[in-house]
């Protein structure tokens, strides 16, 4: 979804928006998301001389697969986002923002009157992801040996040595 620069009035203005799987390109993310319901952002956008600022909140209710069993899971994912624009002018000029970068707000640029509110979108429910992306707490993941999902089924691969290493074998060939 672009902002067109030009539609924001002094006054600021409202922006309420949906965004669906067609609207966010995941390219950069190496987590298969699925997007379960559109994503709703809602906030409002203020403008100053060309500096713009955006606050909103985003809602997102998504499915990912867990990093330990791969089965997928919901997740839902709540944000306030904090958006600070200025127009990209000259190269110079980009490098003397850049060394204002370490304040805590951290200066976005938009291009040709346009700023693109789905980049942003995108950009913050991958930040707010865990690391780790885990079914539930405990998940008990897949059998090393047979590949069983042990949250489902108990295997007796455990039991021959609960804690074999499994690169005992790889270290042993290599000395
Ligand atoms: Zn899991
Ligand atoms: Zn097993």
């Amino acid at each position: 979804m672009l902002i067109h620069v030009k539609d924001i009035p002094s006054s600021g203005k409202e922006i309420s928006a949906q965004f669906g799987e067609k609207d966010l390109d995941w390219g950069s993310s190496d987590t298969e998301i699925e997007i379960l319901r559109p994503i709703i952002f809602q906030g409002k956008a203020f403008k100053s001389g060309e500096d713009i600022l955006i606050n909103g909140h985003i809602q997102a209710e998504l499915k990912v697969a867990c990093h330990r069993c791969l089965e997928p899971f919901e997740m839902n994912i709540e944000s306030d986002l904090d958006l600070f624009f200025q127009p990209l002018t000259s190269k110079e000029e980009k490098e003397d923002l850049e060394d204002v970068s370490s304040e805590e707000l951290e200066i976005l640029h938009y291009q040709d009157n346009q700023i693109n509110l789905s980049e942003e979108v995108r950009d913050t429910i991958i930040l707010e992801m865990p690391m780790r992306l885990l079914c539930q707490k405990d998940c008990q993941g897949l059998c090393l040996k047979c590949g069983v999902n042990r949250n489902l089924e108990s295997c007796s691969c455990l039991q021959e040595k609960s804690k074999s290493n499994p690169f005992k074998e790889f270290f042993q060939k290599q000395e």
